[in-house]
């Protein structure tokens, strides 16, 4: 329901957010801890953006994020507003943290780091002190990343220039390429991928990605697993539950058409509900979409031939499946690494192309949480990585989900398409039409050694008193880089309504 709706035309507030996605619900508390009046204004009729969820057939399917990681960062955002995560949500650890499944045969990651050491000693006998030295550099990484170049809105070089921390990322080996810093620990092909998972499924080949992102590895072994009960969307009925206790106010079935200048700076947004005022705007949409279709050409940073050089992270082809009876063999999270990964890689990242055998990713969370399915049934989430933009001229989609069907059943021993009770299919043309999604981008920009830090998109635009927020600026894609980024961009427009409001002309 709309808190926002008459003579909005009338009202002038202290801050539009535009989109209740993470980023937009994150910045939207932070604001109103200066006390500011904020407005949050989103197109569908629920928040959660690329989380959202929806129920069918007595299943609940989150619709994109499934992995709980980083729980520090939420800690720290519930922290921040005076809040506990564990009153808003039931987190349980996962053990195994996910399973893995190689071309002979299932590997259970567990929960903690010993067991996951003990685990590549019996891949790579002698791994033991290369897994050690690996995790410990990996956490100083995760530290350093956090406490110098996480929460900083990009906008210029100098931000990250710090002497003392940039002589650490050097010596960490943080902008050699992450391939080889995984290479120089470990030879084993199985315990390489297994270094190199979370960055491929963020976006981008472990060659061309900085070494920095081995803090992911840290993340994954040593901060662990986590699921809401309920399912991922709890954590956005959270966010959204604390904002209003804040006193945010929520208009959502309204679409922000266009964001308006004044003498100079923000005045508002333009909507398909009407105009609003506000001295400020933070832009939590995607941000190609902001800047190329509601933004004047003068106020752009960039063009659109920017946007067409950058890599994009993959995009998805989703299936939201219930079936009638339960699966014994799957995990929670379940990789399916039984095919070389090469040409897969080169239809995402190098040829543009439909992959043949793809890897994949089955997401069972009725394994955990009855809740996300009727009794005797399983929830199952399937995505397969492909190139961005990619779009089906034929039965491109079918031909893969009977390929990846195949493989599962055959790797579980037991039939699954015949118990098919709810199927959705959910790809880039979806991202496109649901989010405005630059090439139906799912994840953002590729996480490449010139697209990190302050060679993202930046907070600040050029025309004063608009910030971005969101997976598409810093710090990047995921869950936890989208609450940060909502958190920075909230202190951007604080710190500038408030240095305005000193300066003659400034906010009116
Ligand atoms: C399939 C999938 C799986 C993922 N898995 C994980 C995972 O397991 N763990 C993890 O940490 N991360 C994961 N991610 C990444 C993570 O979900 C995203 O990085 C994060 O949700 C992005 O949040 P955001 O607020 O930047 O953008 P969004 O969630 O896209 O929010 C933007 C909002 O803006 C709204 N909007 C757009 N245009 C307008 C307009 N003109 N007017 C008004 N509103 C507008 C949209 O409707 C949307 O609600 C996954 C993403 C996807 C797609």
């Amino acid at each position: 329901m709309n808190d926002f709706a008459s003579h909005i035309d009338d009202v002038l507030v202290d801050a539009v957010v535009i989109g209740a996605g993470f980023a937009g619900l994150a910045a939207a508390s932070r604001l109103t801890d200066s006390g500011l009046s904020v407005v949050v204004v989103e197109k569908h009729d629920m928040s959660g953006g690329r989380a959202r969820v929806f129920k069918e057939d007595g299943f609940t399917f989150d619709m994109g994020p499934s992995w709980y990681w980083m729980p520090d960062v939420f800690e720290q955002f519930f922290e921040a507003a005076g809040a506990k995560v564990e009153t808003y949500l039931d987190l349980v650890r996962l053990d195994p943290s996910y399973k893995v499944w190689f071309d002979d045969g299932p590997v259970d990651i567990p929960a903690t780091s010993e067991r996951v050491r003990a685990l590549f000693e019996s891949i790579e006998p002698g791994s033991g002190p290369a897994f050690d030295r690996f995790m410990k550099e990996a956490g100083e990484k995760y530290r350093l990343g956090m406490a110098e170049f996480v929460w900083k809105p990009g906008n210029s070089v100098w931000e990250f220039a710090k002497p003392g921390a940039l002589f650490s990322a050097m010596s960490l080996s943080m902008f050699s390429s992450l391939s080889r810093h995984i290479r120089n620990h470990f030879s084993h092909p199985k315990i390489i991928q297994l270094l190199e998972f979370p960055v491929l499924f963020l976006g981008s080949r472990p060659e061309k990605s900085p070494a920095l992102y081995s803090l992911m590895n840290f993340a994954d072994t040593e901060l662990g697993t986590w699921y809401p009960m309920g399912g991922m969307f709890e954590i956005v009925r959270a966010m959204e539950t604390l904002a209003r206790e804040k006193g945010v106010q929520f208009m959502f079935n309204t679409e922000v058409t266009g964001i308006v200048e004044k003498d100079g700076q923000v005045a508002g947004v333009s909507t398909n509900s009407g105009p609003i005022q506000s001295k400020s705007v933070i832009a939590a949409a995607d941000y190609h979409h902001v800047e190329q279709r509601l933004l004047p050409t003068t106020w752009r940073l960039y063009d659109q031939a920017y946007w067409d050089s950058r890599k994009m992270s993959p995009g998805a082809l989703i299936y939201y499946i219930g079936i009638n009876k339960r699966l014994d063999n799957l995990d929670h999270h379940n990789l399916f690494f039984d095919v070389p990964f090469d040409p897969h890689a080169d239809a995402i990242y190098d040829h543009p192309s439909w992959p043949k055998d793809p890897l994949f990713y089955v997401a069972a969370p009725s394994k955990t949480d009855a809740s996300v399915a009727p009794e005797g049934c399983e929830n199952l989430f399937i995505l397969i990585p492909l190139a961005a933009g990619l779009s089906p001229t034929g039965n491109e989609h079918e031909v893969l989900f009977e390929n990846v069907m195949a493989r599962l059943e055959e790797a579980v021993g037991s039939d699954i398409r015949g118990s098919i009770v709810y199927k959705r299919s959910y790809a880039h043309k979806d991202f496109q039409e649901d989010y405005n999604a630059y090439r139906g981008n799912a994840y953002g920009l590729a996480n490449t050694m010139t697209q990190t830090a302050f060679m993202k998109p930046k907070m600040r635009s050029k025309l004063p008193g608009l910030f971005y927020a969101g997976q598409l600026t810093t710090p990047g894609p995921g869950v936890p880089p989208s609450l940060i980024s909502g958190q920075v961009a909230a202190n951007e427009a604080s710190e500038w309504l408030k240095k305005s409001r000193t300066n003659v002309g400034g906010v009116r």
